[in-house]
């Protein structure tokens, strides 16, 4: 005897969207036998209900609220984008004890409380594996795999746009507007790329990351960001010489402070990775996230990180788990936030810098520079000079300090009379000292 079906909501037939609806119905078999009881879909919520969607017409709705609210919906699933009208949506069906899935990182990283708080009410399940990384399973093993275990460090490349267009510059050589401008031909980049090479949609992603690593809520407020829209040709010249490339890094972490405090960092930004760390090999499209835990040991995590099927492969893999739960009884985990660790600033963060700047041909130039350094107590690893006369480049790249001295540092270079500009300032990740 067949058991009842578990009526499914899908918000949204764009790119994940109609891959979900597709693999949906192509195996349909294989998920009724996975789940126990038969996946239904109950509507399909898009904007324009008009022309050929190439699903059933009369699954179509323009009315996602109404879809949402109807008696034989037990799931949905939420790949509209956007954050006002998936809140709303989401939030009232959690509301009415209907299990969510979600593959929407902006919105998650504004509203995890809320929505986890509802969810926690009406015992409903919160999923959001495609949030994170696409295809790779990453939420799942933080949350579970992971959950004996102690994290210290979750860092990773965790947007496809900018690693595409960094990949290609190092590659290629060409300039970073050249690049954007071949990353939106192939399909890589939006017409409008902000949102990810400003770095916002690695900060969501930083957010939920850290949140769910350190069991303490986390906002995309809370993470510091700079995106690579100020990467030339040059950083990634230099960098090279240096056996380096240049990752945009998601970085969550789990510091001490002098004091002894226990605090978190997220934060985002452009950095120079050595070439012989499992990051840098991470190119095109392509997403990785590291994880270090203290039984563990380190965990890599890689594979494609957006797209139509990958990212609906995760958003499945969900349904699954949320169907089985309403088939047998029972939930998946709750918000873990118990923790309630603070974040700190960056200017407490330690890092090391790079920094490139020309300076004049006069006596004494490199006794000047290093003297801001040691001013503020940083120490200089490497000291490089580039050409010779006017045009001439120094290329400092300093050991681990404070961010915030480092940044002084900077900013009382640019006022000497010996440093003509300084040219480009990264971070160095992945090494220790
Ligand atoms: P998309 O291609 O733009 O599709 C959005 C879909 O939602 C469209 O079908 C659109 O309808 C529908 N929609 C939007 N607003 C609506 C509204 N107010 N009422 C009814 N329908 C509405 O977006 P996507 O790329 O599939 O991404 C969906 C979500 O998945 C986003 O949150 C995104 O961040 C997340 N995600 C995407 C990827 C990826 O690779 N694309 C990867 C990871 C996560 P029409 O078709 O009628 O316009």
């Amino acid at each position: 005897m067949t058991s009842k079906p578990i009526g499914v909501a899908v918000l949204g037939l764009g790119n994940v969207g109609s891959e979900v609806v597709r693999i949906l119905t192509e195996n349909a078999a294989d998920f009724e036998a996975r789940i126990g009881a038969p996946l239904a879909i109950r509507g399909i919520a898009v904007r324009r209900v008009d022309g050929d969607r190439g699903v059933p017409t009369e699954l179509l709705t323009d009315d996602p609220a109404e879809l949402v609210g109807r008696d034989d919906v037990d799931i949905v699933v939420e790949v509209l984008g956007g954050i006002d009208i998936p809140r709303k949506l989401v939030l009232s069906a959690l509301e009415k004890g209907k299990s969510v899935i979600t593959a929407n990182k902006a919105l998650l990283a504004e509203y995890t409380g809320e929505l986890a708080d509802a969810a926690e009410k009406s015992r409903a399940d919160l999923y959001f594996e495609a949030a994170v990384a696409g295809a790779i399973p990453v939420v799942r093993p933080l949350m579970q795999s992971l959950a004996g275990d102690r994290v210290n460090k979750v860092a990773g490349i965790v947007n496809g746009t900018t690693n595409f267009i960094l990949s290609a510059m190092d590659e290629t050589g060409a300039d970073y507007a050249e690049t954007l401008a071949e990353a939106g031909r192939l399909g890589y980049a939006e017409a409008d790329p902000t949102a990810d090479v400003e770095g916002y949609d690695a900060a969501s992603k930083a957010a939920i990351l850290a949140s769910i690593a350190f069991h303490t809520r986390v906002t995309a407020g809370d993470v510091y960001r700079e995106g690579i829209s100020k990467i030339t040709a040059d950083d990634l010249e230099t960098a090279k010489s240096l056996d380096c490339t240049i990752k945009l890094l998601a970085i969550c972490e789990r510091i001490v402070t002098p004091k002894g405090k226990e605090r978190i960092s997220a934060r985002v930004y452009p950095a120079l990775v050595p070439l012989n760390h499992p990051l840098a090999s991470v190119n095109g499209a392509f997403n990785a996230v590291v994880v270090e835990a203290e039984a563990a040991g380190r965990l890599m995590f890689y594979g494609q990180g957006a797209g139509g099927a990958p990212t609906a492969s995760a958003v499945l893999g969900d349904l699954v788990m949320a169907a089985r739960n309403k088939f047998y009884g029972g939930r998946g985990p709750l918000e873990s936030k118990y923790a309630k660790l603070k974040v700190a600033p960056m200017g407490d963060i330690l890092t090391r810098y790079y920094v490139s700047m020309q300076v004049a041909d006069k006596p004494g130039v490199l006794a000047t520079v290093a003297a801001e350094f040691s001013k503020r107590d940083v120490s200089i690893s490497t000291v490089r000079q580039q050409g010779s006369g006017d045009g001439a480049r120094l290329v400092v790249v300093t050991h681990l300090a404070a961010d915030s001295a480092l940044s002084e540092t900077v900013a009382s270079l640019e006022q000497l009379d010996v440093v003509v500009n300084v040219a480009s300032v990264l971070r160095l990740e992945g090494t220790t000292v």
